[in-house]
C-alpha cells in the first residue's frame, strides 16, 4: 500500500502537466490564429476540467515553443503571440492587429541584403525580424 502510493508520486505530477500540456494544444489547435497567453488562458478556462493557473500556461507555451511544437511572434506592442508552428522554413508575417490572423510571406530582398550586410561589416549569425501589423478584411468589415 505504502509502495503503491509512493510509486504513484511523480507519475502523477507528470500526468498533471500532460493535462496541462493537451489542454494548451487543444485550445491552441482550434485556429490558425496568432493569440497571447493571456487570451489562451481565457479560452482554456471556458473548459470545466481546464482550469489551469496563466502560471501554468506560460510553462506549457515555452516548452511547446521549444520543442518546436508552437511558434512565436510578437505582436505590436512586443507581446508575445503563440500558435501551432505551421513549417520549420523561415517566414515573415503580416498579421492582423485584431483577430492574430497571420499570411506568411518570404522577401527575397530582405533575405539578400541581411546577407550583403553582413558580408559588408563582416557579422556573423545574423537574424532579422521583419513584422507587418495591420487589420485584415473579415475585422474590418464587421
Ligand atoms: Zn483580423
Ligand atoms: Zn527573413
Amino acid at each position: 500500500m505504502i509502495a503503491h502510493t509512493s510509486g504513484e508520486t511523480a507519475p502523477a505530477s507528470r500526468r498533471r502537466q500532460t493535462a496541462a500540456q493537451r489542454a494548451v494544444l487543444s485550445v491552441l489547435d482550434s485556429s490558425e490564429h496568432f493569440r497571447s497567453a493571456q487570451q489562451l488562458y481565457r479560452q482554456l478556462r471556458q473548459h470545466p476540467t481546464h482550469q489551469f493557473g496563466l502560471t501554468t500556461v506560460y510553462r506549457v507555451l515555452r516548452t511547446l515553443v521549444e520543442d518546436k511544437i508552437a511558434e512565436i511572434q510578437r505582436a505590436e506592442d512586443g507581446e508575445l503571440l503563440y500558435r501551432i508552428r505551421t513549417t520549420n522554413e523561415h517566414r515573415h508575417y503580416l498579421l492582423c492587429r485584431q483577430c492574430g490572423r497571420a499570411e506568411a510571406f518570404t522577401s527575397t530582398p530582405i533575405e539578400d541584403q541581411t546577407r550583403q550586410l553582413s558580408r559588408t561589416f563582416d557579422y556573423t549569425d545574423v537574424t532579422h525580424h521583419v513584422d507587418l501589423y495591420g487589420v485584415c478584411p473579415r475585422c474590418r468589415d464587421t
